[in-house]
């Protein structure tokens, strides 16, 4: 692919001229639609179509040869079926969140597909067909009221595209599982433009590989099918703590570590801790009916740190969750994740140097304990898997402009702190520009091989441009 790939560097034009002598019916078609519609370098729209390939305020330098807005799937067929002819490597952008910007690359024809966001819902077979540019909010907004839900990403403007490819640690985890073993099957364009239906009858292992390759995913996936949950009775107590050092932090963990062994799967603990000092505790209770919710959140209020400051308590609704913080549009924004299998105590000091030096007071440090106590095995067998029992995820926000250096870094430093005790990755929130060998530890033993052969069986022009750490 790389040959192709310099090839392609300052073909800028080429797109329009290609197919243009001979054309069959097809490569017309391709012409007349969508790639007409392509905003290429040069073009008054390309910086702000580039830059809208990511949601963050900053994005890396990569110069795509071509943005390509897909309408329909139809489009998506024309689009990758030229850069199939063309020898363009392709990338996808669905809700824009990815935390390694894989939908820009130097000279590839960079495919939009946010405006594939249908979401469809058949309450009586409890399921949902969902298009990937659908946010988090979108479906949680579809589903709300009507008996149903499903477990949406953390954050209202998540595409469920890029989510549910890496595996989804969706709200209520921990009993509904990863949002990707919600998924039944996949409408998927193929590295030659043909389109077809993975799930786990026509295509096993490549429907797993689907649920947890992330960006190394080789198609287009132009709608999701979901098996939906019971809609759930959500309320919510958020204990604020003001955090004192290390000392403080080792309290708090402590005190998290004895909820965490007690509460029950239906309960999600997050703590979040700022670069001021200060640490929320977010306990989330997914129950039947009102009495079972408080009952579920019964513990919470047990032998409480004593540099409790707050307690505050709730009741809201799936896409309440997702409304709860204000969005910040246009924020540079960065992440990186590992997994560990320490306890709170022992993560959470470790961080503290990290926090007090954040060079923007916007960005904070998730851990959470909610992936990993689900009873049943997934299934049908998907790549994702949570790789630890806390997930702690630092997230850099900040200006563009102020010290962008400083906060692209801030993440992948903070998270340096826990070398050695860290067992794997999330696809979803690594880094992976910054430190691409962290790939091959997103899955379990032998899972970069089962991408590397699903690809190589897909896609073997290489017509997907992988991801960094899979060359
Ligand atoms: C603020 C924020 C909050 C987050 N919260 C959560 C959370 O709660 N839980 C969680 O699990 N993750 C979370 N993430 C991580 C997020 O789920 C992943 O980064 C995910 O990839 C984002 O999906 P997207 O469609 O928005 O991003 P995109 O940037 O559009 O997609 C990322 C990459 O995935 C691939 N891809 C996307 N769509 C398709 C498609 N249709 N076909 C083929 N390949 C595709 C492409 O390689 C693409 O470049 C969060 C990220 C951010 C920035």
């Amino acid at each position: 692919m790389t040959d192709r790939s310099v090839a392609a560097l300052g073909a800028d034009r080429a797109d329009r001229a290609d197919g243009a002598d001979g054309a069959d019916g097809a490569d017309r078609a391709d012409r007349a639609d969508v790639l007409t519609r392509a905003v290429r370098p040069g073009d008054a729209a390309y910086e702000r179509s580039r830059r809208a390939l990511a949601v963050s305020g900053v994005v890396p330098d990569d110069r795509p040869a071509l943005v390509v807005a897909a309408r329909d799937a139809a489009d998506v067929a024309s689009a990758v079926r030229h850069a199939f002819r063309a020898g363009r490597p392709v990338t996808v952008r669905s809700g824009g969140h990815g935390t390694a910007f894989t939908a820009l690359a130097q000279g590839a024809l960079a495919l939009d597909v946010s405006a594939l966001d249908d979401v469809r819902v058949d309450r009586a077979a409890r399921t949902a067909r969902v298009g990937p540019g659908a946010t988090s909010l979108a479906l949680a907004q579809s589903l709300d009221g009507s008996g149903l839900a499903f477990p949406v990403g953390h954050k209202a403007s998540v595409g469920l595209g890029g989510f549910l490819l890496a595996g989804g640690n969706g709200w209520n985890q921990g009993a509904w599982g990863s949002a990707c073993e919600s998924v039944r099957d996949a409408e998927v364009v193929l590295a030659d433009g043909r389109r077809t239906v993975l799930d786990d009858a026509s295509d096993p292992e490549a429907f797993a590989v689907l649920r947890g390759a992330g960006p190394a995913f080789p198609g287009v996936v132009t709608s999701f099918g979901l098996q939906l949950w019971p809609e759930p009775v959500v309320r919510r107590r958020s204990v604020r703590m003001r955090a004192a050092g290390r000392d403080g932090l080792t309290a708090i963990g402590t005190w998290a570590d004895a909820l965490a062994a007690v509460v029950a799967p239906e309960v999600e603990l997050t703590l979040v801790l700022a670069p001021a000092g200060g640490v929320v505790a977010s306990v989330t209770a997914f129950g039947r009916d009102h009495a079972h919710a408080d009952e579920l959140l019964e513990p919470v209020s047990r032998a409480l740190p004593a540099t409790t400051s707050a307690v505050v308590s709730s009741a809201t609704t799936m896409p309440g969750l997702l409304l709860d913080e204000p969005a910040r549009p246009g924020a540079g924004c960065v992440a990186q994740q590992a997994w560990s299998r320490a306890g709170y105590a022992e993560v959470l000091p470790r961080l503290a140097p990290h926090l007090a030096g954040a060079p923007s007071a916007a960005s904070s440090v998730l851990v959470s304990s909610a992936s990993y106590r689900r009873s049943a095995p997934p299934s049908p067998d998907p790549l994702h898997r949570p790789l630890g029992t806390l997930t702690v995820a630092a997230y850099a926000v900040w200006s563009p402009g102020e010290d962008d250096d400083a906060n692209l870094a801030w993440p992948t430093t903070t998270l340096a702190a826990l070398a050695g005790g860290t067992t794997g990755h999330y696809v979803g929130e690594a880094d992976l520009r910054r430190t691409p060998d962290r790939l091959a530890r997103c899955w379990e033993a032998g899972g970069i091989e089962r991408v590397q052969a699903v690809r190589a069986r897909l896609d073997p022009a290489g017509v997907f441009h992988p991801p960094p750490g899979l060359a």
